[in-house]
């Protein structure tokens, strides 16, 4: 019986798995140079960890998680996203007494129970930084600099937009959600069930829904932006001050909240109009250290969407150069040859050339059709004769010329360069 791999799961290879490579060595080089440290986590942790942290009243808790109960009989959720698992390792590994700021970064593949569509399965990859330690805003500027330095040095910084907003703080959001549901009580019957019960669980949310009739009541609801205390206000000034100067564009967008509940003052997030979807979205969340059983810390980060950076790569044909060249295949035409041959081979590729051997007992004529299909530059012929004299035959295969010359690792080496 033929087993097929689950909705939602995908397997990559090929020319797919260069890109996410590619964006890889990106990821690193450039945490690098920001020196931020990777962090890798379990895939699975306490369900509590999610409800309380994400919020008992977000999509991901309520209809998203991969839940289930192990043979200890503990509730045990796959990872949904990272921020909860990073501060979790944070409070658990004693981080707080270091060096601050904690500056972390991961890759991982989070798991979420989601109607499949482009850009969005069940298994998917975020690449995400957490930082702890610093409620300047300038620490919100690091981390919105380093997913915008991803995206220039993938050549699209401008086929991303820059969304920001301030959700501000628990005491000035207290003002807004009075005046929010003010606004809303009138149209309520109207809207969708979700945003009733978010109307009195969680008010901000309605202006994440999507339902049509509700972004319509909802265009002209009050702005969060107009109620920032004095200290969020000025953040959120400062923040879009060095912006500018920083020649980051951004789009002030109130409608940003953010699916998780933690977040508070700085969110953003940079939206791909070619794919319509957001491409990476963080903020700051600076009670959820102290919510989670730490020491109060303020903390700022965001998560990537992998998966949705490869599919607008491919989209936008922005390709890094997916050279599939071997340097050369050695052809041994008995097993008499191995040990000189073997022996050339090895320090071939100690030496970071691509190297190739017949490991499948095939002919000559086999071997040579085999080299050419793998795109090998050269293929360098160890035969009988040739191992009587300690010599080999280097034969171009672009322009098909050949040469005979001594079996020797120097003068290889210097033919196929
Ligand atoms: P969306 O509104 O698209 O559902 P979200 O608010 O659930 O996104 P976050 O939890 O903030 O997303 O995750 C951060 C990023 O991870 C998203 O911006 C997106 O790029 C990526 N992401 C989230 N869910 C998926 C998924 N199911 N498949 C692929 N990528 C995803
Ligand atoms: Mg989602």
């Amino acid at each position: 019986m033929k087993i097929s791999k689950q909705k939602g799961t995908r397997d990559i290879y090929g020319k797919d798995l260069k890109i996410w490579q590619y964006i890889e060595e990106n990821i690193r080089d450039i945490c690098n140079t920001y020196n931020v440290k990777e962090i890798r986590t379990p895939v699975f942790e306490a369900t509590e960890l999610y409800s309380r942290s994400v919020g008992d009243d977000t999509d991901i808790v309520n209809k998203e998680m991969y839940t289930f109960t192990d043979r200890g009989g503990r509730s045990i959720t796959l990872r949904p996203e990272l921020t909860a698992g990073v501060v979790r390792a944070y409070i658990e590994n004693g981080f707080s007494s270091m060096i601050t700021p904690i500056k972390l970064w991961y890759e991982a593949n989070m798991y979420r129970y989601e109607k499949m569509q482009k850009g969005r399965y069940r298994e998917f990859t975020q690449f995400g930084v957490e930082f702890f330690g610093s409620e300047s805003y300038l620490a919100d500027i690091e981390v919105i600099l380093l997913a915008n330095t991803l995206f220039k040095k993938l050549n699209i910084a401008d086929k991303v937009v820059l969304n920001i907003n301030s959700i501000g703080c628990t005491t000035c959001r207290k003002e807004y959600i009075k005046a929010l549901k003010d606004y809303v009580k009138p149209n309520l019957d109207s809207m969708c069930e979700t945003c009733r019960t978010r109307y009195e669980k969680n008010p901000l949310r309605m202006l994440d829904c999507k339902e049509e009739n509700c972004k319509k009541i909802l265009k002209n609801a009050p702005e969060l932006t107009e109620y920032l205390c004095e200290e969020c206000k000025t953040d959120f000034e400062n923040l879009k001050k060095m912006l500018t100067e920083l020649d980051i564009k951004y789009v002030v967008d109130s409608r940003i909240v953010r699916g998780l509940d933690y977040y508070n003052k700085t969110v953003f997030e940079f939206v791909s109009k070619d794919l319509d979807l957001t491409v990476c979205a963080g903020g700051r969340y600076d009670r959820l250290v102290e919510y989670l059983g730490g020491n109060s810390t303020k903390a700022v980060g965001f998560g990537l969407g992998m998966d949705r950076l490869v599919l607008l790569l491919n989209e936008l044909n922005i390709l890094p150069e997916l050279n599939d060249k071997v340097d050369a295949y050695i052809l041994m035409q008995d097993s008499n040859a191995y040990k000189k041959g073997i022996d050339i081979v090895n320090k071939l590729r100690e030496n970071g050339y691509i190297v190739e051997f017949d490991i499948c007992n095939r002919s000559f004529n086999a071997q040579l059709k085999y080299a050419n299909k793998i795109n090998s530059k050269y293929v360098i012929i160890v035969g009988e004769e040739e191992l009587k004299t300690n010599t080999c035959v280097i034969k171009n295969m672009e322009d098909s010329t050949q040469e005979k010359i001594e079996l020797d690792y120097n003068l290889i080496s210097k033919k196929i360069n």
